[in-house]
Formats: C-alpha cells, sequence, structure tokens
C-alpha cells in the first residue's frame, strides 16, 4: 500500500539532501520520480531543489492554485514509471494540497514524500505542515541541532544583530533577516548563540 510520509525539521537539518537522495534512489533503479517545490521558494532558481551542499534536482513548482492530484495523474498518462511522488518545501501546501496529496497514495497507489518545516518563526504551524501531521500515514523528524547541543526544534528569525524578531509575515524572502535551528528553551530565551 502506497503511504504518504511527511519528514518534518527545523531549518537547516538537510530535508533538501535528504529528499535529492531519496529520489535518486529510485531512479537509480529505473523508477521515475516527481519533484514538486511551492513557487515561492526563491533563495534559489525556481524550478530548482537545492541542497545546502551542493546537490540539486529539477523540479515542478506549483502554486496555492494548483491542483497537485490532477498534476500528478496527468504525469502518470504520459510516463507510466513514476514510483514517487515528492515535494520540497511542504510547509507551503494549502490544506486541499495536503489532502489531493492524500489522494494520489490512495487513488493513484504512488508514495508520497513530503519534506517541511514544522513551524514559524512565531512557533505557530504552518498550514502546509499542520495538515501533513494529521492526514500523513508515517511522520519522521529529521534531527539537527542548537547552538547548546540539544534538538533544535525551533526556527528563530533574527536580524542583522542576531536579535530575535518577534512580529512579522510568516513568509518572508529577501530580506536581511536569517534564522537560526534553536532548541525550545533557547527559542524562549530569544538566543541565537
Ligand atoms: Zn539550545
Amino acid at each position: 500500500m502506497a503511504k504518504l510520509y511527511f519528514y518534518y525539521s527545523a531549518m537547516n537539518a538537510g530535508k533538501s539532501t535528504i529528499l535529492l537522495q531519496a529520489s535518486y534512489n529510485y531512479q537509480e533503479r529505473g523508477m521515475d520520480t516527481v519533484l514538486f517545490s511551492p513557487h515561492i521558494d526563491t533563495r534559489y532558481q525556481s524550478g530548482k531543489i537545492c541542497s545546502r551542499i551542493g546537490l540539486s534536482a529539477k523540479s515542478h513548482t506549483f502554486t496555492d492554485q494548483d491542483d497537485l492530484f490532477a498534476l500528478v495523474a496527468h504525469k502518470k498518462t504520459e510516463y507510466s514509471k513514476i514510483k514517487s511522488v515528492f515535494v520540497d518545501e511542504a510547509q507551503f501546501l494549502r490544506k486541499q494540497q495536503v489532502q489531493q496529496l492524500s489522494d494520489v497514495t490512495d487513488q493513484l497507489s504512488i508514495p508520497v514524500l513530503a519534506y517541511g518545516l514544522r513551524s514559524d518563526f512565531l512557533g505557530e504551524p504552518f498550514e502546509g505542515s499542520l495538515y501533513l501531521l494529521i492526514w500523513a500515514d508515517e511522520i519522521h523528524e529529521i534531527k539537527t541541532i542548537c547552538h547548546c547541543g540539544a534538538k533544535a526544534t525551533m526556527n528563530m528569525r533574527v536580524d542583522q544583530q542576531a536579535q530575535k524578531i518577534v512580529a512579522g509575515q510568516q513568509i518572508e524572502i529577501g530580506g536581511n533577516e536569517r534564522y537560526v535551528s534553536v532548541c525550545r528553551k533557547h527559542f524562549k530565551m530569544g538566543q541565537a548563540r
């Protein structure tokens, strides 16, 4: 039975690296994969999933409005060898898109592996992650560490002086802010280093 998997973590845990390796493992065995990434992710080129250690692969970008089930169903008729679907930055999925991905597993019998952040810089859930935590068959944590050595579970947005930012839009692109993965204690203390 195909399953919907959600791999979640704080920032910079290596999600994209793990996604690209897993996709490669399928392809190496002659099986096609479909890679999705949200249009919103403009850190790198659109239509490409890049990992911090230098791996990259082409992806199909999607917007809030796209029906991911319809997109995969259409591709399946083109290439019958699709054996898995990967989603990078899955926190940006809308609720109905998470349900569409569950339809991919249930109706097309294709496993879906979604990778994303569990929470935003305010400690609030992202819509995509919230529903993946509920709708996925399996959830797995990808671990990374805080500057204190404890497991980092939170994403702190900091300014250029490494001061915690406590208000703003959930999605901030192109500003001077950056993110630091920290443990809950240091998130509450606002200590980025
Ligand atoms: Zn810590």
